[in-house]
């Protein structure tokens, strides 16, 4: 399972790092970014948690 941010859509809001900081962090741009190549196993819950409540829908986990 991977996970994907749309730097574009995204706007910063920080949620999805609290949500799932194993996989997102906030970057020097301002925007969200993917930490890992693979979501862990352990993390697919969350990182999906992120997907859904992503206020703007820039994330997409697959
Ligand atoms: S939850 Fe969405 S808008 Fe907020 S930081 Fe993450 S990707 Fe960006």
């Amino acid at each position: 399972m991977k996970a994907f941010v749309d730097k574009d859509t995204c706007i910063g809001c920080g949620l999805c790092p609290s949500i799932s900081p194993e996989v997102f962090d906030m970057q020097e741009d301002g925007k969200a970014g993917v930490i890992v190549d693979e979501v862990p196993a352990g993390s697919e819950d969350s990182a999906k948690e992120a997907e859904e409540n992503c206020p703007v829908n820039a994330i997409k986990v697959e």
